[in-house]
């Protein structure tokens, strides 16, 4: 089975604007840019691959997608991102504010350094104009908290979006899969896949467990534990069968 061919006859299938095209290169999993490009890992890819993994159903029913399939389930994925123009929301917010309100917190933390230093001397010196120094060290200073919860603030914005992304492109994906004549189970079997060999791993990051895990994957997960996702697309399932 050719890969590259396999992956980009999917791409053909699912992508129903015709403008997205495919490539191959060993970085990154998968995803989809905005120049249009799907890019695929031949790691990630020989994950899903070389899976045992089974997919087994309440009523004692299992699903295991062959070798086409299971290529399928992460092209659908993206496919699904691109038909959704996810790939054009908030970019320009992702990556400036950030940097901006980093600078900031900066400066401000410099200038409350700076003035709260020039303080103490005039206060040792002489109690010349303290009140005009302390001002400042005070402003610099609610600059600073500003601008760390502005960071926080952002990113928890960001990365919440980035999730609700995630799950539309995973559920979105399987109506793609269905469309095409295939079965939506595959994009299941595929977050299984991804959960079962680093349970522990995504076990102990679960944001369910504690309120540090939460807090660290408020602001910093780009994408959902994958068995969070497992359980968004089990829903979705009943829903378009
Ligand atoms: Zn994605």
């Amino acid at each position: 089975m050719n890969l590259k061919i396999e992956a980009n006859n999917y791409l053909r299938r699912f992508d129903h604007t015709g403008k997205l095209k495919f490539r191959m290169q060993e970085v990154n999993n998968a995803w989809v840019g905005s120049d249009g490009y799907v890019t695929l890992c031949p790691k990630y890819a020989k994950k899903f691959m070389d899976s045992k993994e089974v997919l087994r159903f309440e009523d004692g029913s299992t699903f295991v997608p062959n070798g086409h399939e299971r290529i399928a389930a992460t092209i659908a994925h993206e496919a699904a991102h691109w038909a959704k123009d996810h790939v054009n929301q908030g970019n320009v917010l992702f990556l400036y504010q950030p940097i901006m309100l980093g600078c900031l917190s900066i400066l401000s933390l410099s200038a409350t350094y700076i003035t709260c230093s020039i303080a103490i001397l005039f206060k040792i010196i002489h109690h010349f104009q303290f009140y005009k120094v302390r001002n400042l060290a005070l402003i610099s200073t609610a600059l600073f908290v500003a601008s760390v919860a502005g960071f926080a603030l952002n990113n928890w914005a960001e990365m919440r979006r980035s999730r609700k992304n995630e799950y539309e492109a995973d559920t979105y994906g399987m109506e793609l899969l269905q469309k095409a004549g295939m079965r939506p189970e595959i994009m299941l079997w595929s977050r299984k896949a991804l959960y079962a060999p680093r349970k522990k791993f995504h076990d102990d990051r679960d944001p369910d467990t504690s309120w540090y895990n939460r807090i660290m994957y408020e602001l910093s997960s780009t994408h959902p534990i994958p068995h969070l996702r497992y359980e968004r697309c089990l829903a979705h399932l009943k829903k378009i069968q």
